[in-house]
């Protein structure tokens, strides 16, 4: 049975010659692989579409058992050539598209994912942003989407607004804020905790409220940008089981 689908390309690889394999991401199947049987022989089936950071059209064939589907042929949609010419904007794209292949979403958050890391890749082609911090910004937003919800707002315990407060305290596991009076009344907030300053809490707030077409108007002072990485960071490996280490997602 054929059918054709829009594919973000997270990888391509080669076996016997002229074949190739491609790891996808569609917004109904999620991540996995299909064969181009061909792909680098044929020069009309496949023009352009056959390599990493690629928004392609495919069409798909499963074999007869169903174990396995095979490219039929592609239209390029979206190369991302702008960020593929800026080696820093690229850094910044192959490591969300790192993130989604190794956190595999199921195919019932394959949508998400999809729509999310296709309108950060548009972001970064769009706008060539300076730093490093879209990454961040997408992991934290992926982790928020597939239903980790925080509540950054007020005191999880007298419930006083955050804004204002003067060292808040997170807690990576609940997503709760408990401020600094509070504090001193508790013996422990539960599991790992973060203390961090009120700007962190705003911009993670401002974050999950908005879409990447927003993000290049961010931008933070370089302290609430260091503790927001690291928050971010935190609460992505305890939600989703992915680290960065070592120029490596690890899972954990
Ligand atoms: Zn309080």
């Amino acid at each position: 049975m054929r059918s054709s689908e829009k594919a973000l390309v997270l990888k391509v690889g080669r076996f016997r010659e002229v074949d190739a394999w491609v790891r996808l991401l569609t917004p109904t199947q999620g991540v996995f692989n299909a064969f181009a049987f061909g792909g680098f022989r044929s020069r009309r089936r496949f023009v352009g579409c056959l390599d990493p950071l690629n928004l392609v059209l495919f069409s798909f064939s499963a074999n007869k058992t169903g174990t396995y589907q095979s490219l039929e042929e592609g239209s390029l949609i979206n190369g991302f050539f702008e960020i593929k010419k800026n080696t820093a904007v690229l850094g910044q794209a192959v490591n969300c598209l790192e993130f989604v292949r190794l956190m595999d979403p199921s195919p019932q958050d394959a949508r998400i994912v999809f729509d999310l890391l296709l309108e950060t890749l548009e972001l970064l082609e769009e706008t060539l942003p300076q730093g490093d911090m879209i990454p961040f910004l997408f992991r934290a937003k992926a982790a928020f989407e597939l239903g980790y919800r925080p509540a950054f707002e007020e005191c999880a315990s007298c419930g006083t607004a955050a804004e204002g407060m003067k060292s808040p305290l997170v807690s990576v596991e609940s997503g709760q804020v408990v401020c600094a009076a509070c504090q001193s009344g508790r013996k422990a907030v539960d599991g790992v905790v973060r203390r961090v300053s009120p700007g962190v809490l705003r911009s993670l707030e401002w974050i999950r409220t908005t879409r990447p077409a927003d993000w290049a108007r961010l931008s933070m002072p370089a302290d609430v940008a260091r503790q927001s990485r690291r928050l971010i960071e935190a609460f992505v490996a305890y939600h989703l089981g992915l680290q960065w280490e070592n120029g490596y997602f690890k899972k954990v």
